[in-house]
């Protein structure tokens, strides 16, 4: 991706844990690469086709004073505040430098850098309890007006027959694409949330539940801790998670096994 470089805007600001610096202020140097395709605007000299980094600097400067006590937070603030805010503005590498910060030892600064980007993320839904659509759009609903999320898309609905253990009502699925600011385990902590506020309890395994939401695809990264297993461990052999994504994105390519999602369907059965 090309870039646009700001190096060492120098703003006043009040971040710091000492009282004095939250009262005093100091110099603060923000630096920021950003990572965005420029080819149009290059080819058509057009300012509306990229990011216009006196806009960008501006914004930088204002969000700058809102006091943090860490470096490392007012980053987050910063970086998080440019992907929102420009979306042409894919990824950002952030620099935040305090020159005087006083470690009360010669220093010529200390800075942090921290790189954020969106990530695209793929979302499996389920439900066979209570009102199954009004579950599954609720959960559409809270990842689309999540400020940490963006350009949510949604398959259509499908009723499936229930796999593992039988012995209860069909499914309504569905699949969710997404853009996130989350990473994988926080995004895993937002879908888990919305499960608990549908009221999901875990009484049979794979047995009935108001709401299911699995993380099938997370950019193309490979993660398995005891907590998440990312791409979705079983998601290559359901036919209910690969059906509705293959609406929204049939040649996602799965990490491990190097099939595209409409490969993997072809060779899935629609239990029956
Ligand atoms: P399955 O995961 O086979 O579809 P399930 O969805 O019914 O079964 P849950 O009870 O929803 O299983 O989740 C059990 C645990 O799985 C959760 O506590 C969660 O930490 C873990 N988990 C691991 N990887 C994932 C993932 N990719 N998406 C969602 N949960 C995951
Ligand atoms: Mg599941
Ligand atoms: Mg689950």
């Amino acid at each position: 991706m090309d870039k646009i470089t700001i190096r060492n805007l120098t703003v006043f600001a009040n971040h710091g844990v000492l009282p004095e610096e939250r009262v005093l202020g100091q110099k603060f140097l923000v630096s920021a690469v950003l990572y965005l395709d420029t080819r149009a605007a290059g080819m058509q000299d057009d300012l509306n086709r990229t990011v216009d980094y006196a806009r960008v600097c501006s914004f930088l400067c204002a969000q700058m004073q809102q006091p943090f006590q860490l470096i490392e937070a007012a980053a987050e603030h910063l970086a998080a505040g440019v992907l929102r805010n420009f979306p042409l503005v894919h990824r950002v590498d952030l620099e935040l430098a305090k020159p005087w910060a006083p470690v009360q030892l010669p220093v010529e600064s200390i800075s942090v850098q921290i790189s954020r980007s969106w990530h695209r993320a793929a979302i499996s839904m389920g439900s066979n309890m209570g009102d199954c659509r009004g579950h599954l759009d609720a959960a559409v609903e809270v990842l689309s007006s999540d400020e940490m999320c963006r350009g949510c898309r949604v398959s259509s609905y499908l009723v499936t027959k229930p796999v593992g253990y039988t012995d209860q009502p069909d499914f309504l699925n569905g699949a969710m694409v997404l853009e996130t600011l989350y990473t994988p385990h926080e995004l895993l902590d937002k879908l888990q949330q919305t499960e608990q506020s549908r009221h999901r309890e875990r009484l049979i395994h794979w047995g009935p539940r108001t709401l299911d939401l699995d993380l099938i695809f997370y950019d193309d990264e490979i993660i398995s801790d005891e907590r998440l297993q990312v791409p979705h461990p079983e998601a290559a052999n359901r036919f209910f998670v690969l059906k509705p994504l293959s609406e929204l994105e049939s040649c996602w390519m799965h990490p491990v096994l190097h099939r595209t999602v409409a490969q993997l369907l072809a060779r899935t059965e629609e239990p029956r």
